[in-house]
């Protein structure tokens, strides 16, 4: 499996992608911040480790465009931040768990064994609407068991309109849930994230699924 190791520290960063590594696992290395940001919309990681003291991004600001976007990584925070308001801030803003530093390895194995448990437990079930199959757990879309290439908020949309089946979700509260509060953009956005969804649905064959409740939003029946 792979995760995104977030550190600045070049020496720790090293010494938890030897042991990472040892133990299987695949780890994409960001120095800083900003860097971080880039993988982590190019990537939907099962697991992120996540330094809070970093250059360019705060790694606290990393955690929330995170879960702005929507991800469903498993986040350890690894954290010279030793304060229980540190820890209380991480957690509220999306954190799973939170490590002080400095940690033992041993410690560090068994609560990232901890949260790949509780991912496997939480892995949400398939989302059907007749060809049309959502698999939240890794994040696809199929038509007919063929993929579908959508961009991660064309995904996020489909999958907010299948969850909440037969009822009309306003242009406005899909606006918010899709996108972070700070975004510039407006709710024309849905607009046009509807249109390119609904295109490639079409070509899938599914040109009816999204409707249109004009002045109300959208539904999926
Ligand atoms: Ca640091």
């Amino acid at each position: 499996m792979r995760l995104l190791l977030i550190e600045d520290s070049p020496t720790l960063r090293e010494r938890l992608r030897e042991w990472l590594a040892a133990r299987g696992w695949s780890v994409d290395e960001a120095a800083d911040g900003a860097a971080a940001l880039g993988y982590l919309d190019a990537y939907d990681y099962p697991l992120v480790l996540l330094d809070l003291g970093l250059p360019r991004v705060d790694g606290l600001d990393v955690l929330r465009h995170l879960r702005s976007a929507g991800s469903r990584a498993r986040v350890l925070v690894l954290s010279a931040r030793d304060q229980v308001a540190d820890r209380v801030e991480a957690l509220n803003r999306g954190a799973d768990d939170y490590l002080v530093k400095p940690f033992s390895f041993e410690e560090l194995a068994s609560r990232i064994l901890a949260l790949m448990r509780r991912s496997l437990d939480a892995a949400p079930p398939l989302l059907v609407a007749g060809a049309l199959e959502v698999d939240p757990a890794v994040r696809i879309a199929r038509v007919d068991g063929e993929p579908l290439a959508l961009t991660p908020k064309e995904y996020l949309l489909l999958e907010t309109l299948l969850r909440g089946r037969g009822r009309v979700h306003a242009r406005a509260a899909l606006f918010e849930s899709l996108y972070d509060a700070r975004s510039d953009a407006s709710d024309k956005v849905i607009e046009v994230l509807v249109s390119t969804l609904r295109a490639k649905l079409a070509r899938a064959g599914l040109s009816e699924l999204i409707e249109t409740r004009r002045g109300f939003g959208y539904l999926v029946r």
